[in-house]
């Protein structure tokens, strides 16, 4: 299966819906619910979603 989006930037890598990395299937993606993670996958998301919580509680401690 090829698999297309309107919304990857493929010169960065990066969601253009979401304004970060892109990952398949992760919380906001068109694919979410849609596809099945692989665990490692499922891994990435989390690391990812950890690191975007440390970036915005960083940013709220800033303002
Ligand atoms: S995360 Fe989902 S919505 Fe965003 S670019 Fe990747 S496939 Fe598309």
């Amino acid at each position: 299966m090829t698999f297309s989006c309107k919304n990857h930037d493929f010169d960065t890598d990066i969601c253009k819906k979401l304004k970060s990395r892109c990952i398949m299937g992760r919380r906001g993606c068109v694919l979410e619910g849609r596809v099945a993670l692989s665990e490692a996958t499922e891994k990435l998301i989390a690391a990812l979603e950890e690191e975007l919580a440390k970036k915005r509680k960083e940013r709220r401690a800033g303002s």
